[in-house]
């Protein structure tokens, strides 16, 4: 893909999030890894429903910034989450409804938010664990999401959102989408206050086989 063909499907796909209601407002940001090794990333304070692609940020693996509308102030969560995964080449952080109310609970178990129940959400997502709370945009909050952004496909922020990356842009807003469902099916599950059948480990290891981004 040529640097304007991702700009044009970065201004799409956030534009498809938004009107889905993913994101709202000014919340969120997106960003991807160019072949030259430079981030391109949406601009601080935009809505990823109004993107224009000449406005799309530059900048490269130090934060430095080259070009086009200064970069979110998440930039730094992104950067962490490249420089622990040498094969993540997009980043979505999202403050999406169910994911971020998951986030929240007081009781989730840090390792791993969610038990599976569906092995779509095995293959896209895995284990999910969660980065303590720290004011978001600081050193602190990337510097905790580098320690576990390492060896997973997403990670939530406590009392935050969460971060999914991807081997493509297409990967990350497909693993988010799934992830944002699975969240409000447990919330479904959870207030149905039925009894709920998790996948067995057995059936978890199997599903491993055919993770689409093995790590
Ligand atoms: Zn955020």
């Amino acid at each position: 893909m040529t640097e304007m063909e991702h700009r044009t499907q970065l201004v799409e796909l956030g534009a498809s999030l938004f009107v889905r209601g993913y994101s709202v407002g000014s919340a969120g940001n997106i960003s991807l890894r160019l072949p030259d090794g430079n981030i391109m990333a949406t601009p601080t304070n935009s809505c990823l429903g109004r993107l224009f692609a000449r406005d799309l940020s530059l900048a490269d693996m130090e934060g430095k910034h080259l070009s086009g509308l200064a970069p979110t102030r998440e930039l730094p969560l992104h950067l962490a989450v490249y420089k622990a995964q040498p094969d993540c080449n997009a980043v979505v952080h999202l403050h999406s409804s169910y994911a971020t109310a998951l986030s929240a609970l007081a009781d989730v178990d840090p390792e791993n938010a969610l038990t599976p129940f569906t092995p779509y959400y095995v293959m896209k997502i895995g284990r999910l664990p969660v980065v303590p709370y720290y004011k978001p945009g600081t050193r602190e909050l990337s510097a905790a999401a580098a320690k576990i952004a390492g060896n997973v496909n997403a990670f939530l922020l406590a009392n935050h959102g969460s971060v999914v990356c991807g081997a493509s842009l297409v990967d990350a807003v497909n693993s988010t989408e799934e992830l944002e469902e699975t969240a409000k099916l447990y919330f479904l599950l959870r207030s149905s206050g039925r009894p709920v059948r998790h996948l067995t480990a057995e059936e978890i290891a199997d599903l491993a086989s055919h993770k689409e981004v093995p790590r």
